[in-house]
């Protein structure tokens, strides 16, 4: 494992074998019986207590992240919080889990529902948020009365290693959260399983889509969410310097390795050459550098291989007739690490690889539209739905937009709109492969099956044998 600051390598990784899988699903089964009975005030109380000391430990879990994934400290302590607000939702388990009654349904009879959880619920996660994504699972299905166990990527598991040991610190009985490190023989080994029941994964989409079609061949539960290409649309009426500090935040921020990054800047008319000069003028300003140093905006990519890879779409963007407006591969970097400059690419079409593949860097592509429609048809025409963003003062034109748009999730004058904790996050089309959404109140139907009760406390002196299908009357 990598500093991506530095290039060096800072640590190694044990990755599991098929045994060792075998043994911490077996731990978290024998430990999901007693928690599965736990009451709502103990789970409620343990949840309380991991929450503050998520929230008083946040810059230790910021500088961890920092240290492996190479993201600036204040993102990454932006991204603990938002993490947070996951298990504060999760605090509030008895209101969401309540059911439903009728009474009377028919003479002395009533139905209600109640959920009950799953068992043991593994949840898949990748590089690029080691503790929000985790989050996004492990709050609401331990709540929910489940044994979750984390399988983070391999390229920065300390943060959940951190948060196993915090839930333990806070009262939670060993075996409910556990975390396996490995790869695909892990991931494949957790799939396979009996013991597990559900499969929550966040990854890019060829393994969301091998994960999501071997999980259920298995006969699991699974919310397999993918990789993304995000929109930002601008029309001519929208205020060009907030769309400008709006689209440089949500393309370079994180050096562009969120799955709701802007990574397409759709350009209608005039809008295109305004926005171009404020991008770019603004740009030279972004301090690059190590993720620690309190002055660091952006830090470096994950890997090498990953920042060539980054290199090589911008240098084939050009061949194929994008202009290269600000090129990262000239800017003034740290010597050491995994470092590549904010890229801004003008005249990019939609047939251009940079157009079309999720790149993961800090590389904004501009395409230039006539039309809200010609927009609407290029967004849309597009294979992911991860997230997407109009700006204009025109408050018609954003309902439309928020009415049409084949995207998951929408944000008006709001560049990254990742919904809070109470609502649920998801994208469509090859962003998210299942029928729930992660989180909030699809997360708790996710980690919960419905029972429906019909009962009925009749008086002994009325009973009578009745050989006909049961009616309401
Ligand atoms: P990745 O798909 O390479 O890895 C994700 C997880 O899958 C890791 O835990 C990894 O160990 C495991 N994995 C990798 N290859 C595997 C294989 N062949 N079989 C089984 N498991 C395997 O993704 P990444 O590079 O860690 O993360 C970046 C991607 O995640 C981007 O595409 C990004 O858009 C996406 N992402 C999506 C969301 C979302 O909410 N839709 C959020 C964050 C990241």
């Amino acid at each position: 494992m990598y500093d991506p600051a530095t290039g060096e390598v800072q640590a190694t990784v044990d990755l599991a074998s098929v045994a060792e899988v075998n043994d911490v699903v077996t731990s978290a089964a024998k430990a999901a019986i007693d928690w599965a009975e736990s009451s709502l005030t103990q789970r409620t109380q343990i949840m309380f207590r991991f929450r503050e000391l998520l929230a008083e430990r946040t810059d230790e879990l910021a500088r961890v992240i920092s240290s492996e994934h190479g993201k600036v400290v204040s993102d990454a302590a932006g991204e603990v919080a938002r993490g947070l607000e996951n298990v504060e939702f999760a605090c509030g388990i008895a209101h969401h889990l309540k059911g439903e009654i009728n009474e009377q349904v028919s003479a002395g009879i009533e139905v209600y529902s109640l959920r009950q959880p799953l068992g043991v619920v593994a949840g898949i996660t990748p590089f690029n948020f080691p503790a929000m994504v985790p989050a996004w699972m492990f709050a609401t299905a331990i709540a929910c009365g489940n044994a979750f166990i984390c399988k983070p990527s391999e390229r920065d598991p300390s943060a959940s290693m951190l948060i196993a040991e915090w839930f333990i610190e806070a009262g939670l009985p060993p075996g409910v959260f556990s975390v396996i490190n490995g790869d695909k023989e892990a991931v494949d080994a957790l799939i396979d399983h009996d013991d597990i029941a559900a499969i929550s994964f966040v990854g890019s989409t060829p393994i969301a889509s091998y994960v999501y079609e071997r999980a259920t061949s298995a006969g699991k539960r699974v919310q397999a969410l993918g990789g993304a290409k995000n929109h930002m649309l601008v029309l001519p009426d929208a205020d060009i310097e907030m769309a400008a500090d709006a689209a440089v935040s949500a393309a370079y921020g994180s050096a562009g390795e969120r799955c709701m990054a802007v990574s397409a800047l759709v350009a209608v008319g005039s809008a295109a050459d305004e926005l171009v000069e404020a991008i770019s003028k603004r740009i030279p300003d972004l301090k690059i550098g190590v993720g620690t140093e309190p002055d660091s905006e952006m830090g470096p990519l994950i890997t090498a291989e990953h920042r060539d890879r980054v290199a090589g779409y911008v240098q084939r963007a050009q061949q194929a007739g994008a202009v290269a407006v600000v090129d990262g591969s000239t800017a003034d970097l740290p010597a050491n690490g995994f470092f590549y400059g904010p890229t801004l690419l003008d005249q990019v079409t939609a047939d251009m690889e940079c157009y079309q593949d999720e790149i993961f860097g800090p590389v904004l592509s501009v395409v230039r539209v006539e039309t809200f429609r010609e927009a609407m048809d290029l967004i849309n025409s597009n294979p992911f739905g991860n997230g997407t963003a109009i700006f204009t003062r025109d408050g018609g034109v954003a309902r439309q937009f928020q009415h049409e748009v084949q995207v998951g999730m929408v944000g008006i004058n709001v560049p990254i709109p990742v919904p809070v904790a109470y609502h649920s996050f998801g994208g469509w089309k090859a962003s998210l492969f299942g029928d729930t959404h992660m989180y909030g109140p699809e997360g708790v139907r996710f980690y919960t099956r419905a029972k429906a009760i019909t009962a009925r406390w009749p008086d002994p002196a009325s009973s009578q044998i009745d050989l006909g299908f049961p009616q309401n009357s």
